[in-house]
């Protein structure tokens, strides 16, 4: 059941959070992967490829930067090369800044929309043709509770920028149907990671646990929780499912208050 045996799948940002816990979970179902890593943030991508191997999965690993299609196109483009074939992509790389709009300059409106839109536009178009000729593909995502369903104040261009992720789902879905290629995003509540543990842009280690005892779970997500997602969407059993914004998030967008 959700067996990923003999697929090959490539996920950016996948040296730390969502993504290094995806690229565990997808290797431990079957799935051999290729791993955008982005060395400038300093995350551990040796201890993934560690687990990863152990798990008896192939793979390679790329530094990619998502503003930079060549780089993007690289990657994707791995999959083919190194191991032949291209079964999914999760497009999972995003940053998060905190700028008030009257204090947001134009540099930081499109540095946010380049990566956490643009990005995940460039890492599909990368696997469109792969996938269009083999017939079958998984274009996945992370979007957010933010700015799909609630707001984050001071994150105008990051809530943009995942509204728009949600969007370009919706559409490409019904684009890409007909050639066998099903199109989802995940909506993380707040998951704890690198982007919430940072004080400055995010919640910081105060602030999640101030926050999970008002999660309907009471407690926030963990990466693991978001990469069970991804595992479903990924596999064959999903393949009724697309266009669809899967929400995990303890409940939190339910509550009010
Ligand atoms: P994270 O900071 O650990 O992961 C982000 C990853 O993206 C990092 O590995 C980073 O190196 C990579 N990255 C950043 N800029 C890049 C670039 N220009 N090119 C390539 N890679 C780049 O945090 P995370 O929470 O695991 O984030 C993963 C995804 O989940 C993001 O899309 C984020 O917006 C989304 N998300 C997170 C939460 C949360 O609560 N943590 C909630 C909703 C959505």
């Amino acid at each position: 059941m959700f067996s990923l045996d003999g697929t090959v799948t490539v996920i950016t940002g996948a040296a730390s959070g969502i993504g290094a816990a995806t690229a565990r979970r997808l290797a431990a179902a079957g799935s051999d992967l290729v791993l955008g890593d982005h060395a400038a943030d300093g995350h551990d991508m040796d201890a993934v490829v560690a687990d990863v191997r152990a798990l008896g999965r192939r793979v390679e690993v790329r530094e990619v930067d998502v503003r930079d299609t060549e780089s993007v196109e690289a990657l994707v483009g791995v999959a083919t090369q190194a191991f032949g074939r291209l079964d999914a992509v999760v497009a999972n790389a995003a940053i998060a800044r905190l700028h008030a709009l009257a204090e947001m300059t134009e540099a930081d409106w499109t540095q946010i929309i380049d990566i956490d839109l643009t990005g995940v536009w460039r890492t599909f178009r990368a696997a469109v043709g792969p996938m269009r000729k083999a017939g079958r593909g998984r274009l996945l995502a992370t979007t957010s509770t933010v700015g799909v369903i609630e707001s984050w104040v001071d994150h105008a261009h990051y809530s943009a920028a995942k509204a728009g992720v949600a969007g370009m789902v919706r559409t490409l879905a019904t684009e890409l149907g007909p050639s066998g290629i099903t199109v989802n995003a995940i909506a993380p509540g707040i998951i704890q990671t690198p982007q919430t543990l940072d004080e400055v842009n995010s919640l910081g280690a105060a602030g999640i646990a101030d926050v999970s005892q008002r999660q309907a779970v009471r407690r926030v997500g963990r990466p693991e929780d978001i990469a069970a997602g991804y595992h479903f969407l990924a596999s064959d059993d999903a393949s009724f499912v697309t266009g669809q914004v899967l929400v995990i998030d303890g409940g939190r967008t339910l509550q009010h208050g």
